[in-house]
């Protein structure tokens, strides 16, 4: 008898277990919407011609592998910081943001969970109804307390900004507030302008820690600098906070495990003595990140001609994926004869649709249309194509009605 008799049989992960399924069906018709990874017309996936570049200049200087240091690779951390809240925003000259590279977005959030865990004991999280599946996973792991916010209304298929607010309002003072950036995931709802001030205001009334997680900088509206406007809002208040950031969905580095993890502080005193600390936290789990990554994102922004190819082929990948969504919008809408309201789908913003679909309706999906998606009726955009459009219009029509 083995010695792990006692360990039971995990879960499969809700949104990386839709691929293995997806994976396993053999009809020519199947459609994986389930992870967010971005797929080229022809459904397949992407590699930036950035990238390629990035990666040939790196051969030609022959550079080496030796270690990075815990915090990572200077540039990779002057550039993402710089990406994040603007070249010239005085924090950065004024040396208030503590910057370390992270094992993407992931990992950046993971070592920020251990700092909230090791110098905040008793704090809760707030994070949205609904997030990103893994996130409950993170908090749980770091032996965070976390608790939910309202988010999504399913009458209206949008915001539930009184919720939201109210619920921001209850959480004991000091808490940290988990925000998406943009592109909020699952549901592709952002609050508006004036609802971000909004928010602004009661974190602020209730001295709360504003904790952004910015996965799709630059993939949601296209611009680098319209997707970071609600970091910098809080920003430009001068309030302290946490920013985790990822490289995976804007410059599609997925395996490369590349993102940071940035703590605005109000002095530079501070912000020394919490990178000192997020050093310590990362040396015994990982010792340092990986260098590829962080290379290839200093050399696309360090040069100029590829910071704007870069930029080119963001708005393609961005652009790509709203023609979808049109095209999904008009698809049901020409199709559905039930008079059903599908304007929330051209609402929604960045990789994800919320359908509104529940769990028995997505299940169909699957097991009759052989569409993969998770079980809250997400589905990426990014894995669709303008030739799939009507027969996902068909399979999500007879999975409603
Ligand atoms: N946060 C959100 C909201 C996400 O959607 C994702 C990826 O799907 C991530 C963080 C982190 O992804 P990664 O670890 O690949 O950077």
């Amino acid at each position: 008898v083995s010695r792990f008799e006692g360990i039971t049989m995990a879960p499969p992960d809700p949104i990386l277990g839709v691929s293995e399924a997806f994976k396993a069906d053999t009809n020519d018709m199947k459609l994986n919407l389930g992870v967010g990874a971005y797929r080229t017309e022809e459904l397949q996936p992407y590699v930036l011609e950035v990238v390629k570049k990035a990666e040939n200049l790196m051969l030609q200087r022959g550079e080496n592998k030796e270690y990075l240091p815990i915090e990572g690779l200077a540039a990779f951390n002057k550039a993402t910081a710089e990406l994040l809240f603007g070249a010239d925003n005085p924090l950065l000259k004024e040396q208030k943001v503590a910057t370390v590279q992270g094992l993407s977005g992931t990992g950046s959030l993971r070592l920020a969970a251990a700092l909230i865990e090791r110098y905040f004991p008793g704090a809760k999280v707030l994070i949205s109804s609904p997030t990103w599946g893994n996130h409950k996973n993170i908090f749980n792991d770091a032996r965070v307390p976390w608790s939910e916010y309202r988010y999504y209304d399913p009458k209206t298929v949008g915001l539930d900004f009184e919720g939201m607010i109210a619920d921001i309002k209850d959480a004991p003072e000091g808490s940290f507030i988990l925000l998406h950036g943009c592109a909020h995931n699952p549901t592709g709802i952002d609050p508006t302008p004036e609802q971000w001030e909004k928010i602004a205001d009661v974190i602020q009334e209730k001295n709360h820690n504003p904790f952004f997680d910015v996965a799709y900088q630059g993939f949601a509206s296209g611009s680098l600098d319209t997707d970071a406007a609600s970091v910098r809002l809080f920003a430009a208040r001068g309030m302290e906070l946490f920013v985790a950031q990822s490289y995976s969905k804007n410059l599609g580095l997925y395996a490369e495990r590349i993102g940071a993890m940035n703590v605005v502080c109000s002095s530079a005193d501070a912000a020394v003595r919490v990178k000192s600390q997020l050093k310590r936290l990362a040396r015994p789990m990982y010792s340092n990140p990986p260098i590829h990554g962080a290379k290839i994102v200093a050399n696309v922004v360090g040069d100029p001609t590829l910071f704007n190819e870069w930029k080119v082929e963001m708005e393609m990948m961005a652009g790509r994926i709203k023609n979808v969504r049109q095209k999904l919008f008009d698809s049901l809408s020409a199709k559905d004869k039930s008079g059903k309201d599908w304007s929330f789908i051209l609402k929604q913003i960045g990789m994800f649709s919320f359908t509104g679909l529940n769990i028995a309706q997505s299940e169909n999906m699957t097991n009759k249309w052989h569409v993969y998606l998770t079980k809250d009726g997400r589905i990426s955009l990014a894995g669709l194509s303008l030739a799939k459009c009507e027969y996902l219009a068909d399979a999500i029509i007879d999975s409603f009605h």
